[in-house]
């Protein structure tokens, strides 16, 4: 099916894993099997460190905060050095304010704890529940994501200096532009050169505003997951 592949990248939760859920043996043998033929990048939304530690300390580098945050595998320390921390600078009262104004129009007026989460990185978390809403609470508001496909373009519309993604089970996820998973995965094959054509992405989060779909539209070879049980699946033919 491919060809002349030499880097394979991925996606962690929901992916290789259970959201935030550590990294299981046998998919991490899997994962050792496919290192000796390619080289393997994690491309996440959340910090490096995170991403190292639900995976166990497995060696791979890694790329944080869709792109804003870059780390290499040390073998000798067995620990992962961070070698770019980009942080941009966010209005918080400008942000606030959009927001406020987008639960006025939309009615979700009541929310427990903030209306805004700002993360150190720039990237912000529009949690229509609030920041201290209960996780039962958060996980029947949207399974299957409609209520906010709904109005995805309206709050895309209303921040247009970020990339916004339908995040978590109840919220949008918001990263300074250019950063998205797109544009990490393509400068890291630029300072590596390596081609698309000879890349490998994998992510189940490729849907309408899913954190993968930049990667998923562009020309990058992309194989779909929706369950990570199927990750062995998946993979099998690479092996
Ligand atoms: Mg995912």
């Amino acid at each position: 099916m491919f060809s002349n592949i030499k880097l394979i990248a991925f996606d962690l939760d929901g992916t290789l894993t259970q959201h935030k859920t550590p990294l299981s043996n046998q998919h991490k043998e899997i994962l050792d099997m496919l290192s000796k033929k390619y080289k393997l990048l994690m491309v996440g939304a959340g910090m490096c460190h995170r991403i190292f530690n639900q995976m166990n300390n497995f060696p791979i580098d890694i790329i944080g905060n869709y792109g804003m945050q870059e780390a290499v595998y040390d073998s000798k320390k067995e620990d992962i050095a961070i070698t770019a921390n980009n942080v941009v600078p966010c209005d918080k009262a400008s942000v606030e304010k959009r927001i406020a104004k987008l639960r006025q129009k939309y009615g979700f007026t009541n929310f427990t704890g903030d209306s805004v989460e700002y993360h150190s990185s720039g990237c912000v978390t529009f949690p229509i529940l609030g920041t201290k809403a209960a996780p039962e609470d958060k996980l029947a508001f949207d399974p299957n994501r409609k209520k906010r496909c709904k109005i995805y373009e309206d709050v895309k519309a209303a921040f247009p200096e970020y990339n916004v993604f339908v995040g978590g089970s109840s919220s949008f996820d918001m990263s300074p532009m250019p950063y998205n998973k797109y544009f990490a995965l393509d400068k890291y094959c630029k300072e590596h050169n390596i081609l698309h054509s000879e890349t490998i992405y994998i992510g189940d989060d490729y849907g309408q505003g899913g954190n993968d779909e930049s990667i998923y539209l562009s020309d990058f070879n992309y194989l779909t997951i929706d369950n990570y049980e199927d990750f062995p699946k998946v993979v099998k033919e690479l092996i």
